[in-house]
């Protein structure tokens, strides 16, 4: 089989062009030997027929001959003309290439002959017996005999026996020949032909096989490329195959691109949200430098970020316990667990403190430390109030507890003696108990405050009662320290909506804080008025011992009492302020003040008014 050069030489292609190739010349082959038989047989087949309709040609020309020398030699033999008669015979055996020809008498005796060595009878009897006439039997057998009748005579037989005909032979041989010669030449252009059919179509067999290696799986684009110079068929099922890998290819891309677009995305997500954390983060290397920083980080450790990006972290985080840490963490397995360190900041970087957390992120090929960086200055600032809240609340309550055992205990040593002294005692306690109970009773306000469920109960507030009320509460106290007590008052006092309790007890904590503070001979004013505004306002002022500026600011916190050692002589806790200020916040009021040390203060008490009817 011709196998042409093959200018892809990968082996798919190649066996695929073997498989068609072979296909297509098994198919060549099987078509040019049943035309072969099929021409052989037609010509063997017109070659019988042709020679037997010449056969039959001939023994009809023969009989016809036979017919006529038989009548001719009836009347010669009559005649007995033998001499001529045997002229004749001879004559007619050379036209007709009889390969005999003669006439026998009965007993076997030959008259005439076309050889005439064969004749056996020279002369010619006047009259011969009848009988059957036995033949000769040497030569050809023979084709055709006639009878003749001499009249008296006797009878007599001519015999004819016909010659192979070799130019008939060379004839057939020629035919032969010829139908031989226009196989082969037929055969020869068939060749040819399927030379050049080949040609024609073993790109487009070439590509149906690969449409069926295709059909039973073959995936792989280059086992299913052909030969190109198999024509153009072949050419564009390559480019079909050339396009399909293309876009392929391209697939891949998209679905590569797309899925690092994705990783891009959530990097850049992943990017944001740690952007967006309160809390620093910092990635850092196995040689100690960052390789990504939050913004919080930058903005806690007051540096530049791009400062921060690849920079040893020693240069920002200047605490050597971070730093050695994060040195742990990088390494390889040699910290697990994380730890934590609290670093005081200096005054140069604004003080406050941070907490640095730092734990191990392992990664297949290297460590990498996480520092999360807290700024935890107001959670220890919230820590200290708490202690201090404890603290103070202890001391609030030791204190009226201290008197109380120190009263009992001087109660019962002394007060059986003594009744005045029992007395006295028993009302100290009494105070102490009250004192306590108040005591108990804003701290169990200020943790409600504190947490947020401090809860409002929410009433008509009758303030034309509650002022007379306070006034009546403070009359005897004011008259007792010697101190003068004014309350103006509208004509008329509205309804505002509220927890009537928690209002009265604010007006108390400023009036009784304005007849505490000051001393014997001041005065204090209750001065009450509404703002067209629709505002309640409540002016509690005093000529008391006022405070200082620093005192003012922070006078509402809870616990606080001024520095002023007039003020520690006086009976508190340091709670009232906060208390009454956070309770008229809620109703949509305020408590402001003003002061000056030794001159007095003024308190202002303010509260929305519902507008009448409402
Ligand atoms: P306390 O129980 O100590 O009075 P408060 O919260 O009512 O607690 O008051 C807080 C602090 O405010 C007081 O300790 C005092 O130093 C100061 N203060 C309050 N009222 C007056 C006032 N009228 N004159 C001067 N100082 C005052």
């Amino acid at each position: 089989m011709n196998v042409e050069p093959v200018a892809k030489t990968e082996s798919g292609g190649l066996r695929l062009s073997l498989r068609s190739e072979t296909r297509f010349a098994a198919v060549g082959l099987i078509v040019v030997g049943v035309f072969l038989i099929s021409m052989w047989a037609a010509a063997w087949w017109a070659m019988c027929a042709q020679r037997e309709a010449l056969d039959q040609a001939r023994l009809e020309q023969m009989r016809v001959t036979g017919a006529s020398l038989a009548q001719c030699a009836e009347v010669m033999l009559a005649a007995g003309e033998v001499t001529a008669l045997r002229r004749i015979v001879a004559q007619t055996a050379q036209d007709a290439h009889l390969a005999r020809c003669r006439i026998v008498l009965p007993g076997g005796r030959i008259v005439a002959d076309a050889n005439p060595a064969n004749i056996t009878l020279r002369e010619l009897p006047a009259q011969w017996p009848g009988g059957a006439a036995v033949l000769p039997a040497e030569g050809p057998p023979a084709s055709l005999v006639f009878t003749l009748v001499v009249p008296q005579r006797g009878s007599a037989v001519l015999e004819m026996a016909r010659t192979e005909d070799l130019s008939q032979a060379s004839y057939y041989w020629l035919t032969q020949a010829g139908i031989g010669g226009i196989c082969v030449a037929a055969l020869l252009a068939l060749l040819v032909l399927y030379r050049r059919v080949r040609a024609g179509l073993r790109g487009i067999c070439a590509v149906r096989e690969a449409l069926l290696a295709r059909e039973h799986g073959q995936t792989a684009l280059e086992a299913l490329e052909v030969n190109p110079e198999w024509g153009p068929e072949a050419r564009a099922w390559n480019d079909m195959l050339g396009q399909e890998e293309t876009r392929q290819k391209h697939v891949a891309l998209e679905k590569t691109r797309e899925t690092l677009q994705a990783r891009v995305c959530g990097t850049d997500r992943l990017t944001v949200a740690c952007d967006a954390l309160s809390q620093g983060l910092i990635l850092v290397e196995r040689n100690l430098r960052a390789t990504y920083v939050n913004s919080a980080a930058a903005l806690l450790l007051r540096a530049k970020r791009e400062d921060m990006l690849s920079a040893d972290i020693a240069s920002f985080v200047k605490d050597e316990r971070v730093v050695a840490a994060a040195r742990a963490a990088a390494g390889n397995g040699a910290m697990q667990r994380r730890t934590i360190v609290e670093v005081q900041r200096n005054g140069e970087t604004g003080g406050g403190v941070l907490r640095f957390i730092v734990r191990p992120v392992r990664r297949d090929d290297s460590g990498v430390a996480m520092i999360v960086v807290e700024d935890i200055t107001q959670q220890r600032a919230a820590e200290e109030a708490r202690h201090t809240f404890v603290a103070q609340a202890t001391h609030e309550l030791r204190t009226p507890l201290t008197n109380i055992r120190l009263y009992t205990e001087m109660a019962l040593d002394e007060g059986q003696k003594d009744p005045a002294v029992l007395a006295n005692c028993l009302s100290i306690i009494n105070q102490e108990t009250f004192r306590l109970d108040r005591t108990v009773a804003d701290i169990l306000s200020i943790a409600e405050i504190e947490a947020g469920t401090l809860t409002l109960r929410r009433d008509d507030v009758r303030l034309e009662e509650i002022f007379p009320e306070l006034k009546a509460d403070y009359e005897a106290q004011a008259h007792e320290k010697q101190v003068e007590l004014e309350f103006r008052l509208p004509p008329k006092l509205p309804v505002i909506k509220g927890d009537r309790e928690k209002i009265r007890s604010a007006l108390h904590n400023l009036v009784g804080n304005a007849l505490k503070y000051t001393p014997a001979g001041g005065q204090v004013r209750v001065a009450v008025k509404v703002n067209p505004g629709d505002q309640l306002v409540v002016d509690v002022s005093d000529t008391g011992i006022g405070m200082t500026e620093e005192d003012r600011q922070h006078l509402f916190e809870k616990f606080y009492r001024a520095r002023d050692p007039r003020v520690a002589k006086v009976t508190g806790s340091g709670l009232g302020l906060a208390i009454a200020r956070e309770v008229i916040r809620l109703h949509g009021g305020d408590i402001g003040v003003e002061s000056e040390l030794n001159r007095g203060s003024t308190f202002t008490l303010t509260l929305p008014v519902p507008p009448e009817g409402a």
